[in-house]
């Protein structure tokens, strides 16, 4: 007695990736609905199920669709935008401030559909993303027809999508309760990393992803220098410090743990944590080797993932299964590590595992979603086929066979793609909009690359704005007279500090671009211990709007803003021409003097060997009170008597030029 069917798929090299790596040929698949019914022998399976829609697969391979287990998908559109750059230069340089910029609801939908149809090309029928207005993402991927575990990103600075965490949490919350249930996007939040969350928002995220047994998604150790400031800053490495806030109590899928070590990986299996690995992204970022054999001989659920196509550049899984199997064998020396059945099987069913979707897509087997596609393998670049060995096609499927050999593509038993084509996606059309995106976004970074300011403003997040400065420079040979000066009645002193200070300024090929001064300050107590350090970076406008007498100078822009990026961030994204390193040991000052106060600065320059400075200081938002205070540091001055100075209103920067002294590097 035989059953009916809706879909009998023939004449098929059928791939389960079940867990006996069953392989049938000819094989044949039944469905019923979104549902797989029936696997095996073809023989054994048309005599059980009959139906009217009985289709020839000529020999194709009938496999799982591909499991794309991280990436971002809205960023097709700024694929190509920066590249060639460290991650933080990268991220925090371009990304984020382009995304600020442009990212909206319209262009996280044609980011997606763009997304979608590069994928279902190389045979992927679910992905794991994270990205803003995550909504848009799971609309644009249902009314497409793909699979998609949908992250919301959280964040602890502002957003695309959001001015504070609370926002983004909110709106995960619910975008969860809208999708949860839905046939075809698993709704998630997504905390975008340790360092770029805190404590607050990572514990928040996985209290709501518990909540609503929904998985969680981030970043974790994808850089040595994560993990390196994770010990500075926690005392422990990036997983033991995830998992003390217990974050794994949700279903977490952790992208990238390219440095982790085999305790961690014990953790990751203990706390059921899945992994995307990234090759392309960890490649062409540089970020390292992820431990792969080693986490899946742990039994971990490691699937594979495209990342981001602005880091990769494309959403190709083939690529991405040939890589994996590549960078394992390098990196272990060993060309049987990570064979090519295990590399497709992270494609599929331990992808699958990794998204915490295992019981519902990864293999083909009765009961799972009819997500499949057929590969032609009958190609040139194909040929020939030996039998000899069963397990031979997956060597051909994952080292001889790409992306282009999909020939169709179901998903959830609809068929998205036949013989190539997608009906539901006009091309030309998308091409187009990418292009005016492109147009649009080109002209923003050409403004803003003219200036350092608006490079600056656009990484500086709050920055302190303009002001006027009261500056006097003196150079002088003693620095006792201004020691006793200080002592006098008439200067009140409000505090002294001593701390050493160590200025590199960026200087630019375009003089009135100003120059940026990267200064790191040591505190220094009485003892000579350093107490704090403080790093602030500054943008220095061009100088000398009206000089007073004894050499008293009035204005100039400045730009303060903490410098919360190493210098090398600052040196690669500013790129100036050439850089100026300034050493001194520096006494400090606040005074009041006849009303008004002052910073008095007493510096030994000693690196270059300038000697003994004093400097009279003032900062002030209005012009009038710049020129009243200009008047009165007159006065301070010549009440200090420094009659035998070389008076100076030279910045050390001007001085290093003028006195010849070689340090520009
Ligand atoms: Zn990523």
């Amino acid at each position: 007695m035989t059953k009916d069917t809706d879909i009998l798929l023939t004449n098929a090299i059928v791939l389960t990736m079940d867990g006996h790596y069953n392989i049938y040929e000819p094989g044949a698949v039944a469905i019923q609905g979104d549902t797989i019914q029936a696997v095996g022998p073809e023989e054994v399976v048309r005599s059980e199920y009959t139906t009217q829609n009985i289709i020839d697969c000529n020999g194709k391979v009938l496999m799982p669709g591909l499991v794309n287990a991280h990436t971002h998908v809205p960023m097709t559109l700024l694929r190509g935008l920066a590249d060639d750059l460290r991650l933080d230069v990268w991220f925090l340089g371009y990304m984020m401030p382009v995304e600020r910029e442009f990212v909206s609801p319209d262009f996280v939908r044609l980011g997606t559909r763009i997304a979608c149809l590069e994928m279902l090309r190389s045979g992927i029928t679910c992905f794991a993303d994270m990205y803003y207005y995550e909504e848009n993402v799971a609309q644009a991927t249902a009314e497409i027809g793909l699979r998609a575990v949908c992250g919301q990103t959280v964040l602890k600075f502002q957003a695309p999508d959001a001015q504070f965490f609370e926002e983004s949490l909110a709106a995960a919350r619910e975008f969860i309760q809208r999708w949860k249930g839905h046939p075809l996007i698993t709704p998630s939040v997504a905390p975008h990393a340790p360092y770029t969350c805190t404590e607050e928002i990572l514990r928040a995220s996985a209290a709501l992803a518990v909540e609503f047994e929904v998985p969680l998604q981030i970043h974790l150790a994808e850089t040595a220098t994560e993990v390196e400031n994770a010990r500075n800053e926690y005392g422990m490495s990036v997983i033991p410090y995830v998992d003390k806030l217990n974050l794994f109590d949700a279903k977490v899928l952790a992208a990238h743990c390219v440095h982790i070590d085999n305790s961690e990986i014990q953790t990751l299996y203990q706390r059921n944590v899945g992994v995307a690995h990234n090759p392309s992204s960890n490649l062409k970022l540089a970020s390292g080797f992820a431990p792969v054999s080693k986490m899946i001989e742990a039994g971990l659920g490691v699937g594979i993932g495209t990342d981001g196509p602005a880091s990769n550049n494309d959403l190709d899984m083939f690529e991405e299964v040939r890589l994996a199997a590549f960078l394992a064998k390098s990196v272990t020396g060993d060309p049987t590590a990570l064979p090519a059945r295990t590399a497709l099987l992270m494609a599929t069913r331990l992808g699958a595992q990794a998204l915490h979707l295992e019981q519902l897509i990864g293999s083909l087997e009765p009961g799972k979603r009819a997500d499949i596609i057929l590969v032609d393998i009958s190609s040139l670049h194909n040929t020939p086929r030996f039998r000899r060995d069963s397990q031979g096609i997956y060597a051909q499927l994952v080292y001889s066979a790409k992306s282009s050999d999909v020939r169709d593509v179901m998903v959830n038993g609809q068929w998205l793609m036949r013989d190539r084509q997608i009906a539901t996606l006009d091309e030309a059309d998308l091409v187009r909009q990418a292009d005016d995106y492109a147009k649009r976004i080109d002209a923003f970074l050409i403004q803003r690359e003219k200036s350092v300011l608006s490079k600056l403003i656009a990484i500086g997040g709050a920055l302190e704005g303009e002001s006027f400065e009261v500056q006097a420079k003196i150079r002088i040979h003693d620095p006792e007279p201004v020691m006793e000066a200080l002592k006098k009645p008439d200067i009140e002193v409000l505090r002294h500090r001593h701390y050493h200070e160590y200025d590199t300024y960026f200087v630019f090929d375009d003089p009135t671009q100003g120059t940026l001064r990267y200064r790191e300050d040591e505190f220094v107590d009485d003892h000579e211990q350093i107490t704090n350090v403080r790093y602030r970076l500054t943008m220095i406008g061009l100088t000398s709007e009206r000089q007073f007498p004894s050499d008293v100078l009035l204005s100039r822009s400045r730009f303060l803003a903490p410098a919360t990026h190493s210098l090398r961030f600052y040196r690669e994204y500013f790129k100036p021409m050439s850089e100026i390193n300034i050493e001194k040991d520096r006494q400090r000052w606040r005074i009041l003097f006849r009303g008004t106060e002052f910073y008095i600065n007493l510096d030994r320059v000693d690196k270059p060997s300038l000697g003994y400075f004093l400097e009279v200081k003032s900062r002030t938002w209005s012009r009038r009170d710049a020129e009243h205070k200009a008047l009165v540091a007159t006065e301070l001055i010549e009440f200090i008597g420094t009659s035998a100075a070389e008076r100076v209103t030279k910045d050390y920067l001007e001085l290093v030029e003028s006195e010849n002294q070689p340090l520009i590097q």
